[in-house]
């Protein structure tokens, strides 16, 4: 073995160990289903693996929740329901989210390591998820009690429409932003009088199980009920559950299709926020150096697996060159390795299946005549063997049909187009199915606002990605989605409108 193996070897090992002893200390205690306010195995008995998408090694083996589950789950929520939460004020609601969302701030390097180990993002990242998975429950605190209803006198009659809970909602989650995402669902279902039964994602299921056990004793027993497991069993009998009057869903677009099919079976409500193929216009007028920052983390932040992630790029010809050289500059400086680091910029990908998915995109673009401008494969380093790594990737000359533009990579790959006809690039930043979001980068205020409203996309950034400020709502156009989170709306999408006609007659 040369001496270069040698240390790469001892580096893995390092890893591997660091890994373990941060696992002895943040895992949560259960690993069952959470349901009625305890931990309670399968009724299968079954268990899945997660994984630690950067040493490959199990990390724990939870409880694989099957329809049976969710049965109990969904009766559990409906007996929290009807016996307590249906009636406690807003003002307890309100402590109850503000206390979660202590809970939370109270561990928040832990619950980062923790998602860093279950997800691979990188420790840095996973802070700002879970503080802003406390900001999510802080907002909805702050809103709930602004939900008076409205009345009116009508001649003879006097109107009163106020606002109901639907009385158990099912929510299902992706494996990108766990605890964030888990947060995104649960704040606004309490907040609006809800219980509810949770799915997390099969590779991602340790945080929503560490929260629950957090907020254990604020939380009534059956107000919030996790069920683990895989998508088509304990996935799909939530979203098909006769009993769940309101379905959440937050995943890839041809899921999000099949749950809104079977919502119809039952004519059940929907939101869904589903994939994305944003694009990120920059114009002749902006320095270099700013348009790589912002392109850069539109593309690469949590490893390009963000449904909001900026990758297309549209740059206009004049600075394209500088633009191009300054983002493979950048993507050399990239530090790629151990996520819990505080140093690394780009980890793992969340599973091996994730991995080999992005390296079939990768090998279409070649085929269809992609330029590779820097990355396109895994890293060429020892160090990182044993992990779910994929190179940040630069890719020109693609034609703008061709599967890798038009599909949903969800990895840090993007694609680059020059423009120097506004309507042109127009016209192709809107060619797809997609319709989640967008960014422009230019100092001019009028043509940021016009390229703004031009692109078809539920949420656009001006000289910023990704930050997403609760009470702004986000969610997407066309095929990425129905429904807003975030935000004021996002409460009604959790309630009911009741109508009560008085005659005064
Ligand atoms: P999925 O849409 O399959 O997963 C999202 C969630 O849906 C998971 O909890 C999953 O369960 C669950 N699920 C899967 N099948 C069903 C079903 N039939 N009924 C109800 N729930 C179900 O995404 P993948 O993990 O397969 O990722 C594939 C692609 O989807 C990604 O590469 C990316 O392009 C896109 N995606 C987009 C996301 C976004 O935020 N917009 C998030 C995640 C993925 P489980 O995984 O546990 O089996």
């Amino acid at each position: 073995m040369s001496s270069d193996s040698e240390t790469a070897t001892a580096r893995r090992d390092a890893v591997r160990e660091r890994h373990r002893e941060t696992a002895d200390e943040v895992l949560p205690e259960h690993t069952d289903l959470y349901v009625g306010g305890e931990f309670v195995a399968a009724d299968a008995g079954e268990t899945f693996d997660t994984i630690d998408p950067t040493t490959g090694e199990v990390l724990a083996s939870v409880a694989r929740g099957t329809e049976a589950d969710v049965d109990d789950a969904v009766e559990a929520a409906w007996t929290a329901f009807d016996e307590e939460w249906s009636g406690v004020s807003a003002g307890r609601r309100q402590r109850v989210l503000t206390s979660i969302a202590d809970a939370i701030e109270a561990n928040v390097e832990d619950l980062a390591r923790l998602e860093s180990l279950d997800n691979g993002k990188p420790v840095s990242e996973a802070k700002i998820d879970v503080r802003g998975a406390a900001e999510q429950f802080r907002f909805f605190a702050g809103i709930v009690r602004e939900n008076p209803g409205e009345t009116m006198n009508a001649g003879s009659r006097y109107g009163q429409v106020i606002k109901e809970p639907y009385g158990v909602v099912g929510q299902v989650i992706p494996w990108n932003f766990p605890l964030l995402m888990a947060s995104w669902k649960l704040a606004p279902a309490l907040a609006a009088g809800n219980c509810t039964v949770l799915k997390p994602a099969e590779q991602t299921p340790l945080s929503a199980l560490r929260l629950v056990e957090l907020v254990d004793d604020v939380v009534p027993d059956g107000v919030v009920n996790v069920v683990p497991g895989y998508g088509e069993e304990a996935g799909a009998a939530v979203t098909g559950h006769p009993d769940v009057r309101k379905v959440a869903f937050t995943g890839s677009t041809a899921v999000g299709k099949q749950v809104m099919k079977s919502a119809a079976d039952t004519v059940t409500d929907v939101t869904l926020e589903l994939g994305g193929k944003s694009p990120v216009v920059v114009f002749p007028d902006v320095h270099p150096k700013k348009a790589v920052a912002l392109v850069k983390a539109a593309i690469f932040y949590n490893t390009g697996e963000c449904c909001e992630a900026g990758s297309r790029l549209f740059v206009h010809e004049d600075v394209a060159d500088d633009v191009l050289e300054g983002l493979v500059a950048a993507i050399d400086d990239m530090t790629i390795g151990d996520p819990l680091d505080e140093e690394t910029d780009l980890g793992p990908k969340v599973s091996r299946e994730q991995v080999d998915r992005t390296l079939e995109f990768l090998e279409t673009a070649k085929e269809d005549g992609g330029e590779f401008l820097a990355g396109g494969g895994q890293p060429d380093d020892e160090t990182l063997a044993d992990g779910c790594f994929v190179e940040p990737t630069l890719i020109e000359g693609l034609d703008h049909d061709s599967e890798a533009v038009q599909e949903e990579i969800f990895g840090p790959v993007l694609d680059v187009f020059r423009w120097d006809d506004y309507d042109e690039m127009m016209a192709l930043a809107n060619d797809v199915e997609y319709g989640l979001a967008g960014g422009v980068i230019t100092d001019d205020i009028t043509k940021a606002n016009t390229t703004a409203r031009d692109i078809e996309a539920g949420y656009i950034w001006i000289n910023s990605y990704h930050d997403l400020v609760p009470g702004l709502p986000f969610g997407g156009y066309k095929q990425s989605g129905i429904g807003r989170e975030l935000s004021a709306e996002t409460l009604e999408h959790y309630q009911q409108t009741k109508t009560i006609n008085l005659s005064l007659r």
